[in-house]
């Protein structure tokens, strides 16, 4: 039914079950979780997806139709924020590679926020350069076992399951011979320790996965095509971090936009002319999430996410030190250097200190800006790509 574009519900018809939803479910007396559970059930969860997903195979761009109404009706949200890697990574790829059964499974709670998800890619040694992982999946009966470490993972220490990309045939070529599973991160041979970043939190840990036994049934795609699962979650994962929906002024653009406002004795000229053209940048770059989302109805996520994601990164740290500048000695002022281990990332409910330093790291997570420079100019601008001398080798030949 999904595919059945003469089927798919329109706005108007969208519009009546999203009120039909809130009569049956009124927001007010309903449990959080239950009502998330009945609109996940009414399929106006994303309403893209199939039917009996969450879905109605409407098309994308009709989910902001049904986003209004429960806002403006006070309907609670799924938190994006808390869930990001489950919404905007793991979701897509269950969705084009998983089993019916896995869909069946996971993509609820996943939604719901009852489950949260981590993403064990990036190893020591395997961060840029990802297929040249070196941790270990190997066939045992109906399992598959695993052994290796994985590092910088956000959310692993509230994470229910993970997706995970292992070796699966070392004498292949690196990009060849990986495969894609999902992880239970309750399993015993999974160990979760933090690791503090600069901020002072613990957001991400190393993880340390010792025979740990996944079932293949819980395996995305074919033996061996984990990387071409793994680009569906790496386009999707630039779009998620660089295209969130976000009003005018939301972003870090607003807080200090905010200070400027309220504090008349902190500007100068120059500091004036900077702010707007920040203000302007950050309203372009809202703008083109816009079109990037709207390109998406379409299809797939194509390469742009990786200029938007580039863009983002750059706009948040030039927001930010303009706001700690702005801000003169208070800007220097830090609020609290315990290490905790958050359930989220919080960019703007801290102070501008915390954001200088968090947006440090929107050029390395999800992507590094030189290796998204170097994915723009090989696919968007149609550059020759980098000379490469590993792609025929065996990926246990190659030089470690
Ligand atoms: C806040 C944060 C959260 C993260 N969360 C997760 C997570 O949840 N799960 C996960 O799996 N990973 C996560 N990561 C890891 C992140 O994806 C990697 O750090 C990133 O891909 C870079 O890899 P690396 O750290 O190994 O650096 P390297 O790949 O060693 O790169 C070092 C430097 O060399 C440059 N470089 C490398 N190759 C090239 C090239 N071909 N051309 C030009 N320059 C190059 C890089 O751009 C970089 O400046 C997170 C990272 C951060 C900072």
């Amino acid at each position: 039914m999904s595919g059945d574009k003469a089927l798919a519900p329109d706005a108007a018809e969208l519009l009546d079950r999203t009120r039909r939803l809130l009569a049956e479910h009124p927001p007010a007396t309903t449990d959080r979780t239950d009502f998330l559970r009945a609109r996940f059930d009414a399929g106006l969860a994303w309403v893209h997806y199939p039917v009996g997903l969450g879905g109605l195979g409407a098309p994308r761009s009709l989910q902001a139709v049904v986003d209004a109404e429960l806002a403006a009706a006070g309907a609670p949200d799924n938190d994006p924020r808390r869930i990001g890697i489950g919404l905007g990574m793991a979701a897509p790829t269950l969705l084009e590679f998983g089993s019916d059964a896995v869909k069946e499974r996971f993509l609820k709670p996943l939604w719901v926020g009852e489950e949260v998800w981590c993403q064990l890619f990036s190893e020591p040694g395997a961060g840029s350069d990802l297929a040249a992982l070196g941790t270990r999946a190997v066939r045992d009966g109906e399992d598959w076992v695993i052994n290796g470490q994985k590092v910088w993972t956000s959310s692993a220490h509230v994470a229910r399951w993970a997706i995970l990309i292992a070796r699966t045939d070392p004498d292949l070529p690196k990009h060849r011979g990986i495969t894609y599973f999902v992880c239970d991160m309750t399993d015993p041979g999974v160990e979760v320790r933090p690791l503090r970043q600069i901020t002072g939190e613990a957001e991400f840990n190393e993880v340390f996965l010792t025979n740990v036994r996944i079932p293949d049934a819980h395996r995305l795609g074919e033996v061996g095509d984990g990387w071409r699962v793994a680009q569906t979650t790496l386009m999707n994962e630039r779009v998620s971090i660089g295209g969130a929906r976000i009003p005018r002024e939301g972003g870090m653009i607003g807080k200090a936009a905010a200070t400027w406002r309220a504090r008349p004795e902190l500007r100068t000229h120059d500091l004036h002319r900077r702010l707007l053209d920040l203000w302007v940048d950050a309203e372009v770059a809202r703008l083109t999430g816009e079109r990037l989302r709207q390109q998406l109805v379409a299809g797939q996520p194509g390469p742009e996410g990786s200029a938007m994601k580039l863009g983002f990164a750059r706009l948040n740290q030039a927001i930010s030190a303009l706001e700690v500048e702005l801000l003169g000695d208070e800007g220097l002022l830090y609020g609290d250097w315990t290490m905790v281990r958050p359930d989220l990332v919080d960019f703007t409910g801290r102070d501008a200190g915390y954001r200088y330093l968090r947006a440090k790291g929107n050029s390395i997570e999800g992507g590094t800006t030189e290796v998204l420079l170097n994915i723009v100019a090989e696919r968007v601008l149609g550059l020759p790509p980098e000379p490469r001398n590993d792609k025929d080798v065996a990926w246990k030949d190659l030089a470690r």
